[in-house]
């Protein structure tokens, strides 16, 4: 199977916790490679940008706060099949429903503070890579 790319990040609370280490290690051990990283301060305007499909949402404006209230990582990991592979590993949104072992199950505090975020699709996942990181941030 051909390798694909994600972005993941690593969300505020996350960091705050000191949990960056534990889920890079994770991801490690799944065989996903770590192709790129940063830690990034989000603006709100650059929050509200990489979220702006639910900007239509409720939860809107407290999403755009939470995701800029603190540092995030920023990742792009490759693996086969890793987009669903890493939504697997994140488990669900909402850290009640999430499987035993997953890392929303494990850290996550609330439907919002819920740790990590993964791309929903191949799609989104090139999109949302070239969000972060340019051309030139990128191995082939
Ligand atoms: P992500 O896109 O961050 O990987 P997801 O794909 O599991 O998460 P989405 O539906 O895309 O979930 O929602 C994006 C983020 O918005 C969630 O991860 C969470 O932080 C926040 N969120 C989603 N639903 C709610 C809600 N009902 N109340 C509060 N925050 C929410
Ligand atoms: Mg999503």
């Amino acid at each position: 199977m051909s390798p694909q790319r994600t972005l993941s990040i690593i969300k505020p609370d996350g960091v705050a916790q000191g949990n960056v280490g534990d889920i890079l290690k994770r991801f490690e051990e799944k065989e996903f490679q770590i192709k790129a990283l940063k830690m990034l301060l989000l603006s709100p305007q650059q929050a509200a940008g990489f979220y702006a499909v639910h900007r239509e949402r409720s939860f809107f404006p407290d999403l755009v706060r939470y995701m800029s209230s603190g540092t995030v990582v920023v990742v792009v990991l490759e693996a086969p099949e890793v987009v669903a592979r890493l939504r697997e590993l994140m488990g669900a949104t909402d850290p009640k429903q999430a499987a035993e072992g997953t890392l929303r199950r494990l850290y996550a505090t609330s439907i919002e503070k819920n740790v990590v975020h993964g791309s929903d699709s191949r799609e989104s996942a090139r999109k949302e890579i070239h969000y972060f990181f340019s051309d030139s941030e990128l191995p082939e």
